[in-house]
């Protein structure tokens, strides 16, 4: 009998880990609250045109690069990756504790290998749930003594479960008795601001199309959607005011004109990392409940696809 495992939660995270067990023979089923899988990496038509949720570019895709060395044993360096301009730098990033050299090895394959995905952040989720047992519309409201519960009331058992789910709403929605030390430290950990971004349609070659990320002032950020959609997002932190953040963009972008626009907020990237204290293991004092996600170590694809890989690991340890 293969081992079987639970994963909450079908974004990136639970997607990864997913894969990699099903690879290794384990007998996967995962629980998604949404109708669709994909979590942040969702994308949708507007007119006709995909707007990304949550993705526009990865770094480390070049050969023997920290992202490649995981993608490629699980068949994702087959996608239609391609290079990306370098970005102008990540300053949106603060570290109060690392070091000079630490930020460099954070940003370093961001800021020299830039890469983007034809048909973005769907076309990653898409290769992902292949063959996957994925139960969507199914949200998880219990998690008791090895099985989870959902809101509608479907019953799941299996000897690992694992949640890709921020640990803080994992652990309020355990009944087994957790250490209380355990939980005041992930009540202390502190959630990064929401991203706001504004998806705006251009008048036809308006303005030069470009492939890498601009940033402004550290606060904005402009990205082009796919050559030939005539598509700029414009993204920063926090609370955002459309029409000003089309101001700033025309500052550097002189020529744009914008058509029309739409808003959307989107959860931001998981919990603030301001140290090394601050990452969190994939083991729980629970031996069948382990972690995954963006808010274990690093955010983003890169950071996500790391946590993954860390989680299977200590599972099969
Ligand atoms: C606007 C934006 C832009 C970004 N751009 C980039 C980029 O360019 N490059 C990059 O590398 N990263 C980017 N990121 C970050 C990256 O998308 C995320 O770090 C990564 O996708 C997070 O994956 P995850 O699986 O940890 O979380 P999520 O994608 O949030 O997945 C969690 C899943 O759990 C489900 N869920 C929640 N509650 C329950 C429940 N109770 N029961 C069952 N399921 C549940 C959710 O519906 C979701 O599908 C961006 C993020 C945002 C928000």
């Amino acid at each position: 009998m293969p081992k079987s495992a639970l994963i909450i939660g079908a974004g990136l995270g639970g997607l990864l880990c997913g894969r990699l067990l099903s690879r290794k023979g384990w007998d996967v089923t995962l629980l998604e609250a949404d109708e669709k899988p994909g979590g942040v990496l969702k994308s949708f038509l507007w007119e006709g045109i995909p707007c990304e949720c949550g993705f526009h570019s990865v770094g480390g895709l070049g050969p023997g690069e920290a992202l490649e060395k995981i993608f490629r044993p699980l068949g994702l360096m087959e996608l239609p990756w391609y290079k990306a301009d370098a970005d102008e730098g990540f300053p949106f990033l603060r570290l109060n504790a690392a070091t000079e050299e630490e930020i460099r090895h954070i940003t370093g394959p961001y800021t020299q290998s830039t890469w983007r995905l034809k048909g973005g952040g769907s076309t990653l989720v898409e290769e992902l749930t292949k063959g996957l047992k994925i139960n969507t519309g199914n949200k998880v409201v219990k998690i008791e003594n090895q099985s989870v519960t959902c809101q509608n009331e479907r019953s799941f058992k299996a000897d690992v479960t694992v949640s890709s789910l921020s640990p803080d709403l994992t652990f309020s929605l355990l009944q087994d008795h957790v250490r209380p030390a355990y939980l005041k430290r992930l009540a202390r950990m502190e959630k990064g601001p929401s991203i706001f971004t504004v998806h705006c349609l251009l008048e036809p070659d308006c303005v030069p199309w470009q492939s890498g990320d601009i940033f402004l002032d550290g606060q904005l950020m402009l990205h082009f959607g796919e050559p030939g959609t005539h598509l700029l997002e414009l993204l920063c932190f926090g609370r955002g005011r459309a029409e000003e953040m089309i101001a700033r963009a025309k500052t550097r972008l002189p020529g744009l004109v914008v058509r029309k626009y739409h808003t959307l907020t989107s959860a931001g990237y998981g919990y603030i990392k301001h140290s090394r204290a601050d990452y969190i293991a994939p083991a729980t004092p629970l031996p069948w409940l382990f972690l995954t996600g963006q808010n274990l170590g690093l955010h983003g694809i890169l950071g996500t696809a790391v946590s993954a890989l860390n989680t299977c690991k200590c599972i099969e340890s």
